[in-house]
């Protein structure tokens, strides 16, 4: 079979993308988008590079369809988040292949999957593969920070270099077992992030007399204390409602949904928890900064993540109920990010139906709304595309995938890459025709 022959390919290929530092801040993704450019190129492919900066370019590559089917985009982002050297067992840009695990940072997070995706397309276009709609390959820039360098200004200002019908994202991907029952992690929507201000004002006064001032920080503390107790009511939204009937064989009330999957899981109940509801966590606050000089303002921000469907303005009102009123604050909500989803009876949901149930008779793929969010909604919103996030690890468990995510020794089995091509060259195979 084709595929075994590629992972050589693709191990290489992630060792020297690990080699080109792309650390967001500053980023520096031109020299990876070069080094996928010179492999395409070598390989036949069509790159066209595109940058609102020289040094942050996004590569996008295609094979041209005959005009008369589906487009596929094979979505990856090639900068990478800081690593300390001294966290890791080897050099975080080494790239070093030991045990058949290939290390280095953005292994997992996600120059493997991008990796993966050239290799995916290079073999399909040395084959012949010829495709009714285009298959496209792109490497963007800045997805870590986003500070619009990458897609989504590739959205706005090259939108006919990106358009798409279907994508591939990162986001899912994880093989959950559940007693003897195994399921396949497709990410199909994702909670709309939406973090909002609160100030608390008071009078300042010196820190000797607090009977002549009005201590901000004081009163902000009663409203952390409401958030932080606030339960919102639960409900079960169509992911949701997919996932539980699949891996319960029924759909509990929003109630009891947690504690039913707690009797089967603890470990999927904590994931599914947080899809039930919007959540709240206050995660910084700033107020005087003198030990002796009381603050007149105390400023909280929270981290607040909405379903999909909800918006901060429809938010708002409940977030005031839960303060009350009788302490005096202003309320901001901050630049809100996410918060798309994508219908799950398409053609790449059966493509991932297929390639599971060739797998791994007896497996099921799974939705699941991602409390994150990643660059998928993006397409989603500029050009309705359906995307999902999923790239299968076997290999890998996902509690150690989530744990070096971000993390030192981040590292992938070359096995795992072998099976992201198999499935990259299945769903070109299955959708672009
Ligand atoms: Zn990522």
């Amino acid at each position: 079979m084709a595929v075994t022959s590629l992972r050589p390919e693709v191990t290489d290929l992630l060792s020297r993308l690990i080699q080109v530092d792309t650390t967001n801040p500053p980023g520096n993704e031109t020299a990876a988008a070069e080094l996928l450019r010179e492999y395409l190129e070598a390989n036949g492919l069509q790159c066209e590079l595109y940058s609102r900066v020289p040094e942050r370019a996004n590569l996008v590559a295609r094979i041209p369809g005959r005009g008369e089917g589906p487009s596929l985009l094979f979505l990856g982002h090639t900068d990478v988040v800081l690593a300390d050297p001294s966290e890791w067992s080897v050099p975080p840009f080494s790239g070093e292949i030991r045990d058949g695990e290939i290390w280095g940072r953005g292994a997992l997070d996600m120059k493997g999957h991008v990796a993966a995706n050239a290799v995916a397309i290079a073999s399909l276009v040395r084959e012949g593969f010829e495709p009714a709609g285009d298959l496209i390959f792109a490497a963007t820039a800045d997805e870590e920070v986003g500070d619009d360098f990458g897609l989504s200004w590739l959205c706005s200002e090259h939108p006919n270099a990106i358009r798409c019908d279907y994508a591939v994202n990162e986001g899912g991907g994880d093989r959950l077992t559940v007693g003897d029952a195994v399921f396949w992690v497709v990410a199909t929507a994702e909670k709309l992030t939406a973090p909002f201000n609160i100030r608390v004002h008071g009078r300042s006064g010196h820190a000797s007399m607090p009977g002549i001032a009005d201590n901000a920080l004081v009163k902000a503390a009663k409203l952390i204390e409401r958030i932080a107790e606030y339960r919102p009511e639960p409900q079960i939204q169509q992911e949701v409602e997919v996932f539980l009937q699949a891996v319960l064989g029924e759909v509990p009330s929003p109630e009891t949904a947690v504690a039913r999957t707690r009797e089967r899981d603890r470990i999927v109940a904590e994931q599914i928890e947080p899809l039930l509801t919007p959540t709240f966590a206050p995660t910084m606050i700033s107020a005087s900064r003198k030990r002796n000089v009381i603050p007149a303002l105390c400023e909280i921000v929270v981290d607040c993540r909405l379903l999909p469907g909800q918006t901060p303005a429809q938010i708002e009102p409940v977030v005031r109920s839960v303060l009350g009123s009788d302490i005096e604050y202003d309320l901001e909500f901050l630049k809100a990010e996410g918060g798309t989803r994508s219908a799950l009876d398409t053609p790449l949901w059966a493509a991932v139906e297929s390639f599971v149930a060739d797998l791994e008779p007896g497996a099921a793929p799974v939705p699941v709304i991602c409390a994150g969010f990643t660059d998928s909604h993006w397409l989603r919103e500029a050009f309705g595309t359906v995307v999902y996030g999923f790239f299968p690890y076997r290999t890998m468990t996902p509690e150690l995938a989530a744990a070096l995510i971000h993390s030192a020794d981040e590292r992938v089995p070359a096995s795992d890459l072998e099976l992201g091509v198999d499935w990259l060259r299945h769903v070109a195979r299955t959708v672009c025709v």
